[in-house]
């Protein structure tokens, strides 16, 4: 593959057309608020575009084009193939304008371009074009009934969906909601993270290209407050998908019955054990995912391997290796090609995260590594690869997610207190297992309270898989063909036959 090299993803940033209106209706349209906000480079500290704050009057015409394209029946009523050929198509254009979307990536939240170039854009173009190949597979159900009836069980699409998403995969979480949602036939409204609009609002005008009718796919950036609470509390929304904080997803819980009793969807935070025995198979591979589940993409992960659980025999040993590798995380200019650390997303995650540093000190637990923050040409919003050791599990840096580059390391003697630890957290979303011990991994996959248990591996994601969470993580899936279920009702049919 043809990439530019650092000089020429600078030149590609200078000349970064940015998208700063909501896109409603099939184009981009003016706010009705005269509101706009800044969004931040953090690597940089400047000001990289000026957006339109949508308000409730935005919500609420995007909520009408949306319900209004469903109820005219083009895509909602199209056939499952061409939808998905739609999809498919989508895909390709996602794939065609990677060089843009990764960029764009790039700049709002300060991760390495070729993070966002591999993993993010890749990722997104995949799950779409999976939803679109996958939807004209499925089939409805006819049921045993005595002879004179015919019944049916069908999932038809919802209406209107509302996405909200948050800013560490802007396109990618974006992407594992709207797609399933879009190829059941429903329209959205999408309510991106105020620091990260470009790329699904490019993805919008994309889907236009790629035959998708006007009105379907609706963006409406905006803060939280307003245009993120004027979705959930909209009484037009069928159903509304989320993916950030915990505290945030309590709230759509709220709004839903505050309004019209939506069905809400929530794909929330991660305080994730990753449980090293000392009978672990592969040490080097063990030692690998445990720096790289955390110090990739600036450890703003929700299924990052927070809490490292290694089995006291070999404590020491495993953490100062997770420290070397820590040390080739090198803080750098998130456009050049070389920088594998790019900058924490903000001034207010970048305070968050230091506050969750000082509390670790605080509270008792020993720094090994990190624990400093650094600039770029004086400016950005860098920390260090951070690891604690001699965590105990009550301590606010092993309970609270911290959504940071800062591992917790916790020392356990047997298998039973591992998993204990691991399931003393509010969250259950991911949990790895590294051991020889085939009752062991089992053992510890049937009982650890987690939506994602891999053994001798880390987050091993596939499109196909389930991800979501038990606890206060979330409430339903993203990913697999059961993510579709969320976004469509199943409806009894009864028919007698004379
Ligand atoms: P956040 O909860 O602050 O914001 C998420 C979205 O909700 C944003 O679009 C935001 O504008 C909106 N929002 C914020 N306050 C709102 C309010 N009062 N009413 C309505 N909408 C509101 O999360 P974040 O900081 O953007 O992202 C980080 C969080 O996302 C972490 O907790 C992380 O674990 C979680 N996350 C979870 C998954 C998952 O799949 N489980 C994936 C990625 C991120």
């Amino acid at each position: 593959m043809d990439l530019p090299d650092y000089n020429g993803w600078k030149k590609l940033a200078s000349e970064l057309e940015h998208k700063t209106k909501p896109f409603i209706g099939g184009d981009y349209v003016d706010s009705a608020s005269d509101n706009i906000y800044q969004t931040i480079n953090p690597a940089t500290e400047q000001v990289t575009a000026e957006i339109s704050a949508c308000n409730r009057d935005d919500v609420d015409m995007a909520v009408r084009y949306a319900r209004a394209a469903f109820n005219k029946g083009t895509w909602s009523r199209m056939a499952a193939r061409d939808r998905g050929a739609v999809l498919q198509k989508l895909a390709v254009l996602v794939h065609e304008n990677a060089d843009e979307l990764a960029l764009m990536e790039c700049i709002n939240v300060g991760k390495p371009i070729m993070e966002a170039r591999m993993a993010d854009i890749n990722l997104a173009s995949a799950a779409l074009k999976w939803y679109g190949e996958a939807i004209d597979k499925l089939t409805d159900e006819i049921i045993a009934t005595p002879d004179n009836v015919r019944a049916s069980i069908t999932r038809e699409p919802m209406g209107v969906v509302g996405v909200v998403v948050p800013w560490n995969f802007p396109l990618l979480m974006a992407c594992w909601k709207i797609a399933p949602a879009l190829a059941a036939g429903n329209s959205v409204v999408v309510k991106p993270s105020e620091q990260t609009p470009q790329s699904i609002l490019k993805l919008a005008e994309l889907a236009i290209k790629a035959g998708m009718p006007d009105g379907v796919f609706n963006v409406v950036p905006g803060t939280g407050i307003d245009a993120g609470a004027a979705l959930g509390l909209h009484n037009d929304v069928d159903c509304l998908t989320f993916t950030g904080s915990t505290t945030v997803g309590k709230k759509f819980l709220e709004y839903s019955g505050q309004s019209n009793m939506k069905s809400v969807w929530l794909e929330c935070g991660g305080k994730n054990p990753n449980i090293v025995m000392a009978d672990c198979p592969d040490m080097d591979k063990a030692v690998m995912n445990a720096a790289m589940n955390v110090f990739f993409n600036q450890g703003e992960i929700c299924a990052a391997a927070s809490r490292l659980l290694v089995e006291e025999s070999i404590r020491d040993e495993f953490v100062a290796r997770v420290a070397e590798i820590g040390k080739t995380r090198v803080p750098g200019d998130p456009l050049n090609p070389e920088t594998n650390l790019g900058a924490i997303v903000d001034k207010t995650q970048f305070d968050r995260i230091n506050g969750y540093i000082a509390k670790g000190k605080e509270e008792g637990a020993d720094l090994v590594l990190g624990g400093d923050t650094a600039t770029i040409n004086d400016s950005g919003y860098y920390i260090n690869p951070t690891i604690f050791q001699n965590v105990t599990n009550d301590m606010t840096i092993a309970r609270e997610e911290i959504f940071g580059p800062v591992i917790a390391a916790i020392s356990f003697k047997d298998i039973d207190e591992a998993i204990e630890i691991a399931n003393d957290s509010p969250y259950g979303l991911a949990a790895g297992i590294w051991t020889s011990n085939i009752n062991v991994a089992h053992r510890a996959a049937r009982d650890i309270q987690a939506g994602a248990v891999s053994i001798n591996s880390y987050n091993s994601i596939d499109i196909a898989l389930p991800f979501g969470g038990y606890k206060q993580s979330g409430i339903g899936v993203d990913k697999s063909i059961h993510a579709i279920e969320k976004y469509t009702n199943m409806k009894s049919t009864w028919l007698e036959l004379d």
